[in-house]
């Protein structure tokens, strides 16, 4: 009979496939969790979607900062939707790769909507990447109700995968991430986050937010991501040198009102003028869906 790897060595083996197949960073939460904080209603945690659930395995890729900037533009659409699905790909082949080790596993995808019609009749998913992160030790809910993540801020995506397997758990973050600067309130261009004086997660409009994500899905230029952008969290600021971008940030709206060829925002404008209708009427109407 074949041994397969336990504990400590088949974590070992998992985040290894996993960084070989692309993911930025891993994380392991047992599904005790999500019964233990009580957050999220019984039927949509892992033991209730996949009943031989153990451990959840969480794998984030992170958006390049200087492609999320220049949202909302094409060509952030076609590295959120390449990431989604190299995500998903990562999802299915780590099943695989479980399966055949005698873990039997299950993937949970990126966005599983249909449709922006199924989004206004039931605005939830039945599972949530961002809580499973967060259990997996990978970051904490920011006032935005992104994850933000040491290392990408709120710019990373995250896909899951339950498993049967018993492995050693993550430590969750020792202590919140998001500093209360209140940007991504200020800014979110249909005030859909609204502070709170009692915790750091704002109240959110889960309307206001799709009604802006309608809106650039008929333009091809989806998602919005405003408040993904402008979080200052996340080390991957040094790596782009962008870590005083505040002030930028603030005065984008004003400034391209005064002058949209200001120099200071070009190679952003530059992106978005092209490959997105801007012209009334020439969207794309009535096709106001999300591939896959
Ligand atoms: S995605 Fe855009 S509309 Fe939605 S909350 Fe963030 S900034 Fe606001
Ligand atoms: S922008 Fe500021 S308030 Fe919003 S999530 Fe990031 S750190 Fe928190």
């Amino acid at each position: 009979m074949t041994a397969y790897p336990e504990g400590r060595e088949l974590k070992d083996h998992v985040i290894r496939f996993c960084k070989e197949n692309g993911a930025d960073i891993v994380g392991f939460a047992p599904v005790e969790r999500w019964d233990e904080a009580g957050e999220v209603p019984p039927a949509f945690r892992p033991r209730a979607i996949f009943p031989q659930a153990r451990t959840v395995i969480v794998m984030a890729m992170s958006m390049p900062l200087p492609v999320v900037e220049t949202t909302p533009s094409a060509l952030h659409k076609e590295v959120y939707e390449t990431t989604n699905r190299q995500l998903d790909n990562l999802a299915v082949e780590l099943t695989r790769y479980l399966n055949r080790m005698g873990q039997a596993s299950f993937p949970f995808t990126r966005d599983t909507y249909t449709s922006m019609r199924a989004l206004r009749e039931e605005n939830m998913a039945a599972f949530g990447h961002v809580t499973a992160a967060k259990y997996a030790g990978l970051g904490t809910i920011g006032m935005s109700h992104c994850l933000l993540t040491p290392e990408f801020g709120p710019q990373v995506r995250f896909v899951s995968v339950f498993t049967a397997a018993q492995i050693p758990a993550d430590q969750l973050q020792p202590g919140e991430l998001c500093i209360s600067c209140g940007l991504c309130a200020s800014l979110c261009p249909k005030n859909a986050i609204r502070p709170r004086e009692d915790g750091i997660i704002g109240d959110y409009d889960k309307t206001a937010c799709l009604k802006m994500h309608e809106e650039l899905v008929a333009r091809r230029s989806h998602p919005c991501g405003v408040c993904t952008k402008v979080c200052p969290i996340g080390k991957d600021r040094l790596l782009y040198k962008s870590k005083s971008s505040r002030k930028k940030y603030v005065e984008e709206k004003d400034t391209l009102a005064i002058n949209p060829d200001d120099p200071e925002y070009q190679s952003w404008t530059h992106i978005r003028k092209y490959g997105v209708a801007h012209k009334s009427g020439s969207a794309v109407s009535g096709k106001g869906e999300k591939d896959g």
